[in-house]
């Protein structure tokens, strides 16, 4: 049974272009074991069935795997940590830090980023529009968070000239791109095929000028 599910799991990656050893589908997988655990008593997500979790939370979070830019990595409004905890465990090199303003939800970021043993992954529970990083970071992520010029806004103190803003859409998301602040320059929009997700998704990709 995990052996089948973690094969699945492996050749659906594939299908987006990730490569996943036998030790990241298992992280990912017990990721889910985690979830479903502590869901039961703190509600953090809507989606508890198990295909829907591996399509909706692992898949859909490893498609903007082949987006990211440099070594600091943020993840805004990261909820119960999609797609930051997934996109950390298959970017081991990279440092991921996964903000939330609900305490709950940061808790089992970390909590899951302890079980895991995720040395790359920080949750820092504030407002991410009044957090001042030392450094900038190089990709800022957003999936489910807010629209893009909403997301303009709150990504800038955490940019600076370069740092990428890729975010998880469905549709392609005209009236939005039409309403971004200059200063961010768009880059791509790339739809995505989520093998098990029927609804359609797009990547939007901004780079601060
Ligand atoms: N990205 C996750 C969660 C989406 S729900 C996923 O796709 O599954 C939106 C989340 O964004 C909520 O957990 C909410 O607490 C958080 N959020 C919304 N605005 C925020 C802000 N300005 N700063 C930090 N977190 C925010």
């Amino acid at each position: 049974m995990q052996a089948a599910e973690s094969a699945d799991l492996r050749e659906r990656a594939l299908r987006l272009g990730v490569t996943l050893t036998p030790g990241m589908a298992a992280q990912l997988l017990r990721l889910l074991d985690e979830l479903a655990q502590w869901n039961r008593a703190y509600n953090l997500t809507a989606i508890i069935e198990r295909e829907a979790m591996i399509a909706g939370h692992l898949l859909d979070s490893l498609a903007a795997s082949g987006d990211l830019a440099g070594t600091r990595i943020a993840d805004v409004g990261t909820g119960a940590g999609f797609p930051g905890l997934p996109l950390a465990i298959v970017h081991p090199e990279r440092h991921f830090t996964l903000i939330d303003g609900t305490a709950k939800k940061v808790r089992f970021v970390a909590h899951a980023a302890r079980a895991l043993g995720l040395a790359n992954v920080e949750a820092v529970q504030a407002r991410a529009e009044e957090l001042r990083p030392a450094q900038p970071f190089d990709t800022i992520l957003a999936r489910a968070v807010a629209s893009l010029p909403e997301l303009a806004a709150l990504a800038r103190p955490l940019s600076a000239p370069g740092t990428l803003l890729v975010a998880y859409k469905g549709q392609r998301p005209e009236a939005e791109i039409a309403a971004l602040p200059p200063d961010w320059r768009l880059v791509g929009v790339r739809p995505v095929q989520v093998p098990g997700l029927a609804a359609e998704r797009c990547l939007v990709t901004l780079r601060l000028s």
